[in-house]
């Protein structure tokens, strides 16, 4: 399952949060066995979010989109996620009889648009807050309070699936521009994707769905390489 994540927020784009719900939502989807192919900041501004919103759809199996939700008139994103798909907010009935009955609000209490959702939107529960959250087509739509967007992603987690992910490391002692040739040639022999990462010595990540394959792959490399202990025991 291919996945496009969507962080909304002026405060992101001015570096005055750290965005931690793109870290943290890729760390969870890839671990359950989805690729992440974008990830995307973007401004509280209607135009943008659903011009992205709308492309991702398009090319991924699903869309997460977080932050900008509650009712406060910089909180734009139900509206973006709502136009991207050419439809209206509406009064959700579901999301204000869970805000009353469960969440504890009395209706005067809450604020005009705590329970606007695009129209056909199947409604989350903010377990944590107040705003909900919203599911419509194959758009999520989160709240950015990570503690918030957590809970919430932790609820509808099971959505997200994929095929596992194998992957193994192999450590090298030598500079990453002398591997090229071995990176290239491993590429070429084995379908794993293969990943270096440089640093005190190069890590070099072989992942796939097929855990043969990335075995294989591993050994035929670390075996074609110098170890950080092969170097310390000559
Ligand atoms: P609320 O209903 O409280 O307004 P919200 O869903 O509208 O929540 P935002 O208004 O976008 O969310 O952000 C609320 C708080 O969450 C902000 O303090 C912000 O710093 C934090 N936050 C928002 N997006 C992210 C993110 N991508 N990573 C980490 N923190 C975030
Ligand atoms: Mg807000």
């Amino acid at each position: 399952m291919k996945v496009g994540i969507v962080t909304v927020g002026d405060e992101l784009l001015v570096g005055a949060t750290v965005n931690t719900n793109a870290v943290w939502l890729a760390e969870q989807l890839t671990s359950r066995g989805c690729t992440v192919d974008r990830i995307t900041t973007l401004p509280d501004r209607i135009s943008d979010i659903a011009h992205v919103v709308n492309e991702y759809r398009a090319d991924y199996d699903a869309v997460i989109v977080t932050g900008g939700l509650g009712p406060t008139p910089d909180d734009l994103t139900m509206e973006g996620v709502a136009a991207a798909l050419g439809r209206e907010t509406v009064d959700h009935d579901a999301a204000r009889e869970w805000l009353t009955e469960q969440g504890g609000y009395s209706a005067d209490d809450l604020a005009e648009g705590t329970a606007e959702l695009p129209a056909g939107a199947r409604m989350l529960p903010n377990e944590v807050g107040v705003a909900p959250g919203a599911v419509v087509d194959s758009i999520y739509v989160l709240p950015g309070v990570p503690a918030e967007m957590k809970a919430m992603f932790e609820a509808i987690a099971d959505e997200f699936v994929g095929e596992p992910i194998y992957t193994e490391t192999v450590v090298a002692d030598e500079p990453e521009s002398a591997l090229v040739d071995r990176l290239r040639a491993v590429r070429e022999e084995f379908d794993v994707s293969v990943g270096s990462y440089p640093g005190e010595y190069v890590r070099v990540k072989f992942s796939s769905t097929d855990s043969v394959a990335v075995e294989a792959a591993a050994n035929w490399f670390e075996a074609r390489v110098q170890s950080p202990d092969s170097e310390s025991t000559e």
